[in-house]
This record gives structure tokens, sequence and C-alpha cells, in this order.
């Protein structure tokens, strides 16, 4: 078998260590998720110019691709939204990804999957009254402003008492 060496003065250490580098900077490229809570990478804007999100066979309604946080893997961010607060696709996403798990590999063993990091890309402000907020609450809204229980094409972070007076 031939290995790189044979074709450029570059190690086979050296070519594996690139493949690592290579494949962790796919991994932070990945890691980002929208506000709607899924994947950068599964919104594509249409010819209209419009975002659409396909997460879950386009049952999500996000019309726009803001992300908001970077974790170590966004796939896992499959979520559905059938609320506000707990109940929105982002809140439940980062719920999994701060769950530790094990899962089987191809032997049939239980590896341990770590809870992820999570890193906020935004400033931690209120999308409604612009305060700054320590905690914000992930929502969906209607044209009107209204929030819904149910995916809509925009979410908000808002804080406490902006959820508390809509
Ligand atoms: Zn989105
Ligand atoms: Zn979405
Ligand atoms: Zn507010």
């Amino acid at each position: 078998m031939s290995n790189i060496g044979d074709f450029l003065d570059v190690s086979s250490e050296e070519a594996e260590e690139a493949k690592l580098i290579a494949s962790k900077q796919t991994a932070l490229k990945d890691g980002r998720v929208c506000i709607c809570g899924h994947s950068s990478k599964r919104h594509e804007m249409n010819v209209r110019g419009v975002w659409q999100c396909s997460a879950n066979r386009g049952s999500c309604m996000c019309k726009e691709n803001r992300p908001v946080i970077k974790v170590d893997n966004a796939r896992i961010f499959l979520r559905r939204t059938v609320g506000g607060g707990a109940l929105h696709a982002l809140a439940q996403g980062m719920a999994d990804a701060l769950t530790p798990k094990t899962k089987k590999d191809r032997n049939g063993d239980d590896v341990d999957v770590p809870a992820q990091n999570i890193e906020w890309l935004i400033e931690l402000k209120c999308d409604a009254c612009g305060k700054d907020a320590e905690k914000l609450i992930p929502v969906c809204i209607n044209e009107n402003g209204t929030i819904m229980d149910h995916s809509t094409a925009k979410s908000l972070l808002i804080c406490r008492s902006c959820r508390e007076s809509v």
C-alpha cells in the first residue's frame, strides 16, 4: 500500500493529524444552532431569498437563519416546538445536548457520549425590550407579535418580564 510519503514530503503521522484537525474544524462549522432550535446547516435560502429550515421534514416554519449558540454537534438538534420556554425546540435541543448519554458502538458495546459544550453567539439581551438579561426564554411569535404555541417564521429570545406581559 502506498502512503502519502511516497508522493509528498509529508509523514503519515502529519497526515493523520491533519485529518483530525480538519474533522474538528468541520464539527465546529456544523456547531451553530439557529434560534429555531435546529442546525444552521439545515437552513437553505430559496429562490425568493427567504431562508427555510428543513428540520423534521419541513415541520419547522423558521424563515431566518440566526445562529444563537454553538455546540459540539448541532445535528442532534431535531426537536419540535410545541410551546414557549422549555417547550421551544431550542430549549429541548439544549436539554438534549446537556444530557450525557450512552450509545452502542459497532461491537454493541456502550460508549459514553458526554454532555456538549454550549456557547452563546449573541449578546444576552431581550429581543423585545432590548434590556440585558442574564437568562432568556425562547418563544415563537406570529406577524402581530403574539406568542404562539407552535413553530412560526420567527423566534425570539426574551426576558421573563416581557414574556409575562405579552
Ligand atoms: Zn431557523
Ligand atoms: Zn428550524
Ligand atoms: Zn424584555
